[in-house]
């Protein structure tokens, strides 16, 4: 049995706790039958069957973490009552919890009073805090890394303003260098810093791009909503804690509980380091907010509705693994990169394979070798097509020669880009299963024609 049921026993207790509430009022009669149920729901979860296993170790293709049991439960259980974050009115107890729930990841990256809310994801979180940003900045342009997410140039377009690609070194960090001659016209008014980029977790040098905040005014968005987390973890290489270090000094940032929190999707968070950023929030609506005087979560976030079950999930979350260095979840986010760390080795001992650097955070990119950029390409594309034959679900990803050229993994450049293999080494179990997953590699390797390094 693939999927752990014993839980759902937690589900039917809690379930009465909840109801014991609700008890003095008149009963209501059900109007769906249990049997008409069935149904749609056993043809719901067969359908669901087309799927990768994204809760499995044997998938290390996306960034797709399964739910801890606890978020799962407590998300399920709040869809009795689906409360509404919008206001008070709403969703009351999970309004508070969701302040709570923020206060504790604004403490983590380092806030004692700040402005923050959860949102559907990261790009949510990352457009409040661009809007924000041309707020404060009328008129100026957003720049982030040519290996920032995607939707950072996508938003700048929906805001109106102007976006500049800054280059990267071979690493794809942000090369401050390329930064400070983009800042020399002044047209540039938010630089968005990636902590963790999506490609391959590349932490850009957040204190070097802070240094040049003092000769330029311009505010600094991080984007860390695949690695904010990881500023717990105690087995960061130097460069990469560095950065961690002062995330405190950014103005906003963008965390995805969804992403490496533990969460069901739906649930992105974005952070104000100065509070009275709530300004640019204001408006009045005829129908909610009459209800009490503090400040209800729809008034300082873009979005109206949003899922209360979301922060009773994210809040529960918490509740068992807090979010501290040392915990349990601080250690779980540590193996994950160990088994990164070992699976890099693994590819950089094996001929066949030309990883990048070793990964900062717990992505891992590796190029076939071959004599052209395009016979990479594809090779790539078949081992990735046959490690899934092998129930290896990897992911691929398109990187510019700068970044590759290091690494030496052809003789000709025939093309600007090589397909690579990509695995997102995200769950803690991945420590125990790296090897059954690099000898799923290596027979997946084998049945494309790719010799085993032994044999040469
Ligand atoms: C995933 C990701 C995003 C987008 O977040 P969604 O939750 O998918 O909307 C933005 N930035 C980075 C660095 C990401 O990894």
């Amino acid at each position: 049995m693939p999927f752990d049921r014993e839980s759902l026993a937690l589900l039917d207790e809690a379930l009465a706790v909840l109801a014991d509430g609700f008890r003095h009022l008149p009963d209501v009669p059900r109007t769906a039958g249990m049997s008409e149920l069935r149904e749609p729901l056993l043809a719901a979860a067969r359908r669901l069957q087309d799927n990768a296993p994204y809760h499995h170790p044997l998938y290390v293709g996306h960034m797709q973490k399964p739910p801890h049991p606890v978020a799962r439960l407590a998300y399920t259980l709040a869809l009795w009552l689906n409360p509404n974050n919008h206001a008070y009115d709403g969703g009351r107890a999970s309004s508070v919890m969701e302040q709570e729930a923020i206060g504790e990841i604004a403490r983590m990256v380092g806030w004692a009073s700040s402005q923050g809310h959860l949102c559907s994801g990261g790009t949510l979180a990352n457009f409040e805090a661009l809007w924000v940003a041309r707020e404060l900045h009328p008129g100026k342009g957003i720049a982030a890394s040519s290996q920032a997410h995607y939707t950072h140039e996508r938003l700048s377009g929906v805001l109106g303003v102007s976006f500049r690609a800054i280059a990267t070194d071979a690493r794809g960090r942000m090369d401050p260098a390329a930064l400070e001659n983009a800042l020399q016209d002044g047209t540039i008014g938010t630089v968005v810093v990636t902590l963790g980029t999506t490609a391959s977790g590349a932490v850009d040098p957040l204190e070097r791009i802070l240094a040049l905040r003092a000769r330029h005014a311009f505010r600094i968005h991080v984007d860390a909503a695949y690695g904010g987390y990881f500023t717990l973890a105690d087995n960061l290489d130097a460069d990469t804690r560095q950065a961690f270090d002062c995330v405190a000094q950014a103005d906003s940032i963008a965390i995805d509980p969804h992403k490496h929190g533990l969460q069901p999707y739906g649930c992105g968070c974005v952070l104000f380091r100065d509070p009275a950023v709530r300004r640019h929030y204001r408006h009045d609506s005829p129908y909610t907010y009459l209800s009490s005087d503090d400040p209800h979560l729809g008034e300082i976030s873009l979005e109206c509705s949003r899922p209360g079950a979301a922060a009773v999930a994210l809040w529960a979350t918490q509740r068992l693994l807090p979010l501290v260095a040392g915990g349990t979840f601080a250690q779980d986010l540590a193996a994950g990169r160990m088994a990164a760390l070992a699976l890099h080795r693994a590819l950089a001992a094996d001929t066949r394979f030309a990883p990048l650097s070793p990964p900062q955070l717990d992505i891992v990119v590796w190029a076939v070798r071959a004599d052209t950029a395009s016979q990479a390409s594809l090779r790539a594309r078949a081992l990735h097509a046959a490690a899934g034959k092998h129930d290896l679900h990897l992911s691929l990803v398109a990187l510019p020669q700068a970044m590759l050229e290091p690494h030496d993994p052809v003789r000709a450049w025939d093309a600007e880009t090589i397909v690579c293999l990509r695995a997102c080494v995200m769950k803690p179990e991945h420590r125990e299963w790296m090897s059954e997953i690099l000898a799923r590699l290596d027979a997946a390797a084998r049945t494309t024609g790719q010799e085993s390094p032994q044999s040469r």
